[in-house]
């Protein structure tokens, strides 16, 4: 662990999916002396307590952030502002506060007017993920190898910048800096507008009389049960996520309309050509990713293996 990343008390507010890979990365790699956490409901904190991953629960946000050196609120984006007004006057001064969320624009909006003087705001995403949602689903291992992207204020420290970083980086994430506008656009085309279209496939499949529900669920492998995977994805998250990310997530959308316009023209003309050269495109872009390691070329994607693990 590199002195440049280590924090003396961290406090985590909210403990699902990524504030439960936090404290389980951050406690493996020893880079707090004290992790702190809280969340919103009795029974997440009680189930959090019996873990046994962080040092405190505590019952209120305030109480979590007090002589924090670190604060990362890691609960919907949604509720980012309201959260940022509660812990204001509570926290240390020189701390530096984050979160997590999948939409940058909205919560630097929504936060930094409540933020005091001598606090540094470093947002933060990590692109790293699964389906699965509460205390028990997060994992040491989710940042490892996946992109953290900070989107600091023009103003922030370039001290608290680089701390923060550090952090994310003994986590395993690599790190990259860019403007909240645009991690919004980047994210709304590789991230947003994917889900948006797993979630209306996997609604159609559904509505279909002709296709039966056993038939839907038999021949998923055709392609289907890779959208009901991401379809799976956390309401709450994936309702804010729109909410807050609009203009960009409707840009994209416009996008992808018109090309898929020229896809379905493609197939009623006949013209397979069109079609070939799309696919080509596609598969090339595919290779890509797997070429720089961001997922696997297994067959299956990797299933397979994972399945046959003890
Ligand atoms: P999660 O597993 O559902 O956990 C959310 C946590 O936030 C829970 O501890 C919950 O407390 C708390 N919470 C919910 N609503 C709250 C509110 N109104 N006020 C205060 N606390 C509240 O969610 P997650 O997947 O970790 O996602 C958290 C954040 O990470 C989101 O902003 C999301 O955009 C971002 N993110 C998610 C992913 C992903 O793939 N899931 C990836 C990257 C970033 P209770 O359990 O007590 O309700």
């Amino acid at each position: 662990m590199s002195e440049q990343a280590h924090f003396q008390r961290v406090a985590l507010i909210g403990f699902g999916l990524i504030g439960g890979s936090i404290a389980r990365a951050a406690k493996l790699q020893g880079l707090a002396s004290e992790i702190v956490t809280t969340a919103r409901s009795e029974k997440t904190r009680a189930r959090v307590a019996e873990l046994g991953i962080v040092d405190q629960v505590v019952a209120t946000n305030a109480e979590a952030v007090k002589d924090a050196d670190l604060v990362i609120l890691c609960i919907p984006v949604g509720a980012c502002g309201a959260v940022a007004q509660e812990i204001a006057a509570h926290l240390k001064p020189g701390a530096i506060v984050s979160d997590v969320g999948s939409v940058k624009g909205a919560v630097v909006r929504d936060m930094v007017p409540h933020l005091p003087k001598g606090i540094h705001f470093v947002p933060a995403h990590p692109v790293a993920g699964t389906e699965h949602s509460g205390p028990d689903s997060g994992f040491a291992e989710l940042f490892i190898n996946r992109w953290c992207i900070l989107t600091p204020p023009e103003d922030t420290d370039a001290a608290a910048t680089e701390h923060l970083r550090a952090f994310w980086a003994a986590m395993g994430a690599k790190v990259e800096i860019m403007t909240p506008d645009h991690h919004d656009l980047v994210l709304a085309i590789t991230s947003h507008l994917p889900h948006l279209i797993a979630y209306t496939i996997v609604g159609t499949a559904d509505e279909l009389a002709q296709v039966t529900e056993s038939e839907v669920i038999k021949f998923s492998a055709g392609g289907f049960r890779d959208f009901t995977r991401i379809a799976a994805s956390d309401p709450t998250m994936w309702r804010d996520v729109f909410l807050a990310n609009k203009e960009a997530v409707l840009e994209m959308l416009g996008t992808f309309t018109e090309d898929l316009a020229k896809l379905t023209r493609a197939i009623r003309r006949g013209d397979g050509e069109a079609l070939f050269d799309h696919f080509t495109r596609t598969r090339a872009i595919r290779r890509g990713i797997v070429e720089i390691g961001q997922d696997s070329a297994a067959p299956d994607f990797g299933r397979l293996a994972a399945l046959k693990k003890p």
